[in-house]
C-alpha cells in the first residue's frame, strides 16, 4: 500500500457562479520579432544537449509508509479492450503509437522549424494579455456540494474538486515558461492567474506526460513544498524523475492500471488510459517514457484527455477540409468511453494544432477535439492547451472560433456543452453517472 495524507476529506464549499464564457472577439494577427525565431533555434540546439536520465521501470509501483491515503495495488473491476491486451504500445521497450491514425514517427523538429521560418510563424499575434484572465476565488463556495468543480489555470492545468472532497491537479504549469527555465523563448503571454500557494489544498498531482509543458519542475517544487503530502500519478518511465528529486509518493501506471484510493472509508479510482501523442524531453529520449490521459472516479467521473492527436492528417492545399479525404482516427477514444465512460465531464485539448499535417498526429484541432467527446461519451467538456504559450502557428484564439464552429458542424450546442472558458475560471458540472 502507499499511504499519504489526503488534505481536503470534506469539501469546504462555497460557490461560484456556474457559467460557460464565449469568446467574442476577432482573431489578430501581427507580425512577431524575429528574436522568436531565433529563440526557436536556441531551444532546439540545448534540448539536443540534454543528457535525459528516464528510464521505463514497467509496473514498478512502490510502497512507502507515511500517511492516511491508502493506494492498492490494484483496483477492481479493471477492464480493458481485448486489443490492449498485448500491449502493442510498447516496442523493444520503447513506447509508440500503435494505431494507423498517428501516422509515421514523431513530430519531427525539422518540419516545425521549417514552418516557422516559411509560413505563419511571424503572423502569430505575441502580444501580452491575450486571453481573457480572472483570479480564482478558491474560497468561493461550490453550489450544490453533489457537484464537481474545475477550474482552469492555463495551457492544460485544471484544479479539480470532487463531490467526495478530493482534490486534483492536472499538469501543474504556473511558472513563466514551457521549456527548460535557462533556454531562452517561450513565456507566457497570459499571465498564470494564481500562485500554487494560493491552491487551498492538492491530494493528487496527476501528469499526462513528460514534455515541458505538462510536467514543469518550477511548479513541482513548489507543491511540493506547500503540499508535500500530496500524492503522484504519472505514465510509466516518468517515476524516475521525481524520486531523483526526493519525492517518493508516486504512482506509475501503464495504460488501463488504475488504482483505488481510499481516504476516511471513501474510495476512489485513478486511470491510466491511452492517449496519441509522445513523450520526450529532448530529441534523444523519444520513446522513453509512456504518454497518457487520465480518469478519476470519485462520486462522479472526470475524464482528462492530456495532450492528444486524433487522426494524423496529410500535407493538403490551405483550402482543403482534411475532414474531407478519409482517414482513420485513433480507436482508443471510443475504447475509453466504452470501458470507463460515461463521463460527467471532460478536459479536452484544442490548440497547438498548426500546421496541421505536422501537429495532427500529436495535437487535435477543434473538430478532433469535438470529435473526441463525444467518443469517450462525456455529458460536459472543458478546453485547455491554448491561449497560454505561443506553440504553433494558428493566432492564440483562434481554438475558441474553430470549436464553435466544429459543434455547429456537428450539429451541437455551441455553448453550455464544451465551452472554452478564462484562465482561471471555474465551473460547476452537475454529476449525472453513476459510480
Ligand atoms: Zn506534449
Amino acid at each position: 500500500m502507499i499511504r499519504t495524507t489526503l488534505a481536503a476529506g470534506v469539501r469546504h464549499a462555497p460557490s461560484l457562479p456556474q457559467s460557460s464564457i464565449s469568446f467574442g472577439g476577432s482573431v489578430a494577427r501581427h507580425s512577431s520579432s524575429s528574436s522568436s525565431s531565433s529563440s526557436v533555434f536556441s531551444v532546439l540546439k540545448s534540448l539536443v544537449s540534454l543528457n535525459s536520465s528516464i528510464s521505463y521501470s514497467p509496473c514498478s509501483v512502490k510502497n512507502s509508509t507515511s500517511s492516511p491515503m491508502i493506494v492498492s495495488e490494484v483496483a477492481s473491476p479493471s477492464t480493458a479492450p481485448e486489443t490492449a491486451k498485448a500491449k502493442p504500445h510498447i516496442i523493444n521497450g520503447c513506447f509508440v503509437n500503435p494505431w494507423p491514425s498517428a501516422g509515421e514517427g514523431n513530430v519531427k523538429f525539422t518540419e516545425l522549424l521549417w514552418s516557422r521560418f516559411t509560413r505563419e510563424w511571424r503572423k502569430v499575434d505575441v502580444s501580452p494579455k491575450m486571453m481573457p484572465t480572472v483570479t480564482p476565488d478558491f474560497s468561493a463556495p461550490i453550489s450544490d456540494p453533489s457537484n464537481i468543480r474545475a477550474t482552469w489555470l492555463g495551457h492544460a492545468t485544471y484544479y479539480v474538486e470532487m463531490p467526495t472532497g478530493l482534490r486534483v491537479l492536472f499538469d501543474p504549469l504556473l511558472g513563466n515558461k514551457c521549456v527548460p527555465r535557462w533556454a531562452p523563448g517561450f513565456n507566457r503571454i497570459s499571465p498564470p492567474p494564481c500562485k500554487i500557494s494560493d491552491i487551498p489544498a492538492v491530494d493528487l498531482v496527476v501528469i499526462s506526460h513528460y514534455h515541458y509543458d505538462h510536467l514543469d519542475e518550477y511548479s513541482i517544487d513548489l507543491i511540493r513544498k506547500h503540499f508535500p503530502e500530496a500524492h503522484y500519478f504519472v505514465p510509466l518511465g516518468i517515476k524516475g524523475w521525481f524520486t531523483k528529486k526526493g519525492i517518493h509518493d508516486v504512482t506509475e501506471l501503464d495504460w488501463w492500471e488504475e488504482r483505488d484510493i481510499s481516504v476516511n472509508g471513501v474510495t476512489s479510482t485513478i486511470s491510466c488510459l491511452p492517449s496519441q501523442h509522445g513523450g520526450n524531453r529532448s530529441i534523444s529520449d523519444h520513446g522513453m517514457s509512456l504518454w497518457s490521459s487520465w480518469s478519476i472516479t470519485s462520486k462522479g467521473k472526470v475524464y482528462f484527455a492530456g495532450d492528444t492527436g486524433y487522426r494524423h492528417v496529410p500535407k493538403l492545399p490551405a483550402d482543403q477540409d482534411d475532414y474531407a479525404i478519409e482517414m482513420p482516427h485513433c480507436p482508443a477514444f471510443e475504447e475509453i468511453g466504452e470501458h470507463r465512460g460515461p463521463f460527467d465531464l471532460a478536459l479536452i485539448p484544442i490548440g497547438a494544432y498548426s500546421p496541421r499535417w505536422i501537429m495532427s498526429k500529436a495535437h487535435c484541432n477543434p473538430l478532433d477535439s469535438v470529435n473526441l467527446f463525444q467518443d469517450v461519451m462525456a455529458k460536459r467538456a472543458l478546453a485547455m492547451h491554448f491561449g497560454t504559450w505561443i506553440l504553433t502557428d494558428e493566432p492564440v484564439l483562434e481554438p475558441v472560433e474553430k470549436l464553435r464552429e466544429a459543434l455547429r458542424r456537428k450539429g451541437l450546442p455551441e455553448t453550455g456543452l464544451f465551452d472554452a472558458i478564462q484562465i482561471g475560471q471555474a465551473v460547476e458540472v452537475p454529476v449525472e453517472t453513476v459510480n
